[in-house]
């Protein structure tokens, strides 16, 4: 798809009229495909007026609003790469963002504001906060719909011009900036359309935030492509998600793997009529077979259907198709069309493996970033010369093609010469009735061994669960090597804002 962006995803939007696009999910404000059109050129010329060129990077610093793709693609049809800031930055975060993007432009809120300020006063070279609801002194959303300038006419070449800037998760490390072009997420919504699509009358919920590649997805692929409708939720709080999905009789939903933990196991779900729902989507983190079974049985629904990727893959290469007849349990899904794997060995990574055999994936396809900012040696770590990009994440396929993904190559617990999976143990973990959540890590013992050690959540009215009984619950369950070897209790697990667990600060904690 050799497009821009904007017209990739809103070419359509004017035919589809006066069926609503974006709905605030909290006080039901409406936008029509009609206003979606006309307000993200009036931004973009709002944004020419202000200055913005083509390639100035522009920092999208929001959470979920409806005002939200409007800024987004008022700035790409403007020509600007935007780079999208959690919301929730600190001023050094959010500043060491900006200097390492080269920002020049901000569009912010206003409770967000003095955070803004701070920042870009720490890392220069910003030449303007514009204002999404209204603050003296800075442009404002209404200054952005009413001006009277022309429609910017920019030259985009997808194949070069870089549409997004996100960061990674940061997960493993210091986030990173994935040069994404107008092309490659084009195209990647064009692999995933025949996997997830969407049609006009589908209500998606908007949950997941923006700023991290996997929610802006529900604002790329199919929904506003298609004529359907996304309902947005500025955060994740388990009833003003449940009552939104009730009284927006929501039919698709993209979650990450804690929000079906809660659906599979808070008792309050069951106060809600979930009817509505005839899909759920789940990536970016390892989702436990047995525990999206829980899930989908509870509410009724057909088997949730996973999706893999990363950032720097504009963001998947896999997904389980909507609507395929009996994909294997725990699957990620199938290789989108026009890209390729490979499984690697962990020992011997020249080798390719086969099927059922345990490596690293490796993908190449048109959906690979062009590179990190400003991080050749890192690019050229993770992109070999003849274009395959090593995720870094442990997996094997089957002889139908479906894959499955074991955990992260780097959180491999390796106990005296075997490999234990965190994923599988914290899965294993959830199965037990006391236990609300769990991570597991490697920390070594008294002899230098690493070991797994598991952080326990305790249920409801589970305030006598003892590390022993946690210990003899795994032990009884699995091969002697893979034994939790030790167990803290935390009163919650932490997580990045795209669900993953972080384990690197329970290593701090260890
Ligand atoms: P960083 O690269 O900065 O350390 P990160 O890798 O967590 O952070 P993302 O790009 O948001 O940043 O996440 C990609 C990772 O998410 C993948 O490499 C993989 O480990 C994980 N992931 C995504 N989808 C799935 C899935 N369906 N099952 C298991 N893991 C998944
Ligand atoms: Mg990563």
């Amino acid at each position: 798809l050799e497009l821009p962006i904007h017209e990739a995803v809103l070419g359509r939007a004017a035919e589809y009229g006066e069926l609503p696009a974006l709905v605030d999910g909290v006080d039901g404000t409406t936008l029509t495909y009609a206003q979606l059109d006309r307000f993200h050129r009036r931004w973009a010329a709002g944004f020419a007026e202000a200055g913005v060129r083509k390639g100035d990077v522009l920092a999208l610093h929001s959470p979920n609003t409806i005002t939200f793709p409007i800024a987004f693609y008022g700035a790409t049809r403007a020509g600007a790469t935007v780079t999208t800031v959690h919301p929730l930055a600190t001023v050094d975060e959010f500043a060491r963002q900006l200097r390492d993007a080269d920002a020049r432009w901000i569009v912010t809120l206003s409770p967000l504001l003095e955070t803004a300020r701070a920042a870009a006063e720490r890392a220069g070279g910003i030449r303007e906060i514009i204002v999404c609801d209204r603050a003296p002194g800075h442009r404002s959303q209404i200054d952005m719909l009413s001006t009277t300038a022309p429609e910017p006419e920019v030259a985009i070449d997808p194949v070069r011009d870089i549409a997004v800037l996100p960061y990674s998760s940061g997960t493993t490390g210091t986030p990173k900036g994935v040069m994404l072009t107008h092309r490659s997420i084009a195209t990647n919504l064009a692999q995933l359309e025949p996997l997830v699509p969407a049609n006009p009358g589908d209500r998606l919920l908007a949950v997941l935030p923006f700023f991290h590649i996997y929610g802006l997805t529900t604002l790329m692929n199919g929904p506003l492509r298609k004529g359907a409708t996304v309902v947005v939720l500025p955060r994740f709080d388990l009833e003003t998600f449940l009552a939104a999905i009730e009284k927006h009789r929501i039919t698709r939903l993209c979650v990450a793997p804690p929000i079906v933990l809660a659906l599979a196991k808070q008792p309050v779900v069951d106060g809600y009529d979930l009817s509505s729902l005839e899909h759920i989507l789940c990536a970016a983190a390892p989702l436990d077979a047995a525990l999206a079974t829980s899930c989908s049985r509870r509410l009724g629904l057909p088997p949730i259907g996973q999706g893999y990727g990363m950032t720097e893959l504009s963001p998947a290469s896999h997904a389980v198709p909507l609507g395929a007849l009996n994909p294997p349990p725990g699957t990620v899904g199938k290789l989108a069309a026009g890209t390729e794997m490979r499984i690697l060995s962990l020992d011997d990574p020249g080798k390719d493996l086969g099927v059922g055999e345990v490596g690293e994936i490796a993908i190449r396809g048109p959906q690979v970033m062009k590179g990190y900012l400003g991080r050749p040696e890192a690019t050229d770590a993770l992109i070999d010369p003849e274009g395959w990009l090593r995720t870094g994440d442990v997996g094997h396929v089957d002889a139908d093609g479906w894959l499955f993904v074991v955990d992260r190559v780097k959180e491999l617990i390796k106990y005296k010469g075997y490999q234990v999976a965190p994923a599988e143990l914290e899965a294993l973990l959830l199965t037990h009735p006391r236990i609300a959540d769990a991570a597991v890590i490697g920390v070594l013992d008294d002899d230098h061994n690493e070991i797994p050690h598991a952080f326990v959540v305790r249920g409801q009215h589970a305030d006598d669960l003892s590390a022993e009984e946690v210990m003899s619950y795994v032990a009884e369950r699995v091969a002697p090597y893979k034994r939790v070897r030790g167990v803290t209790f935390i009163d919650a697990v932490p997580r990045a804002a795209s669900g993953k667990i972080l384990r690197r600060e329970l290593r701090a904690r260890a």
